[in-house]
C-alpha cells in the first residue's frame, strides 16, 4: 500500500507540473499521457516492479520540461529518484545537436534504472513519431529521428530483453510505414 501511495503521489505531482503542456502531435495530447505510457510500458512489458524506476519514469521529464528542481524531487521522493531523473535530464543550455550526441555517448554509462527509463522513453517516442508525429515534421525528419534513437538504444542493450524486443519491433514497423 505504501508503494502504491508513493507511485500515485508521483503521478499527481507530474500531472500538476505538466498541466499546461501538450505533446507535439496534431491533436496536442496532454503531456502527462507520455510519462504515464513510459511507466506503464516499464511495468507491463519490462515486468519491472522497482518503485524507484516507476516513480522516475513518471517524473522523467519534469526537470527538463517544467520548473521542477532536483531538490524538490529529492524532498518529496528521495535521493534515489532524484538521481535517476537527473540522469535522464538533458542539459538544456547546450545546443540541440550536442544534446543529441551526448545522449548517444552517455547511454552505456547510465545506471540500470536510468537505462530502463531511457529505453521506455524512446519506445514511446518512436511510437509517436510513427503514429502521431509533430504536425510539421517531414518524412525525412521522422526517419532521422528513428535512426537517432537506434544509436541511443545501442548503448542501452542488455538492460531489459522484453523492452528491447518491443523497441526493435516498433522500430521495424515504423520504418516499414514511413517509406521515403
Ligand atoms: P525535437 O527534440 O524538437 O522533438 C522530439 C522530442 O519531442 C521527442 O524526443 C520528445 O521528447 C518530444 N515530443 C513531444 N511530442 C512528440 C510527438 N508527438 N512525437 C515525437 N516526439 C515528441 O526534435 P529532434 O529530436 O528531431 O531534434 C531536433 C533536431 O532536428 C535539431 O538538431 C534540429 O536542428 C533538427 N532539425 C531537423 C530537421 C529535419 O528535417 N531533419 C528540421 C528541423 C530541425 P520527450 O520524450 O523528452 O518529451
Ligand atoms: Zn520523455
Amino acid at each position: 500500500m505504501r508503494d502504491l501511495t508513493n507511485l500515485l503521489q508521483a503521478l499527481h505531482f507530474a500531472a500538476i507540473k505538466h498541466s499546461e503542456q501538450r505533446r507535439k502531435d496534431v491533436e496536442a495530447s496532454p503531456y502527462i499521457n507520455h510519462p504515464i505510457e513510459v511507466a506503464e510500458t516499464i511495468a507491463r512489458i519490462g515486468q519491472v516492479t522497482d518503485l524507484v524506476v516507476l516513480q522516475s519514469a513518471i517524473l522523467h521529464d519534469t526537470i527538463e520540461d517544467t520548473m521542477t528542481t532536483g531538490e524538490e524531487i529529492e524532498r518529496l521522493f528521495g535521493l534515489e529518484v532524484r538521481r535517476v531523473v537527473e540522469e535522464v535530464t538533458d542539459d538544456k543550455s547546450l545546443p540541440k545537436a550536442e544534446r543529441k550526441r551526448l545522449q548517444i555517448e552517455h547511454a552505456p554509462h547510465l545506471s540500470l534504472r536510468a537505462q530502463l527509463v531511457k529505453l521506455a522513453d524512446k519506445i514511446s517516442n518512436i511510437r509517436a513519431v510513427t503514429e502521431a508525429p509533430p504536425a510539421d515534421w517531414s518524412l525525412d525528419r521522422r526517419l532521422e529521428y528513428l535512426d537517432w534513437t537506434e544509436n541511443v538504444v545501442a548503448g542501452l542493450r542488455g538492460c531489459n530483453a522484453n523492452l528491447e524486443a518491443l523497441y526493435d519491433q516498433l522500430l521495424q514497423q515504423g520504418r516499414a510505414r514511413l517509406v521515403r
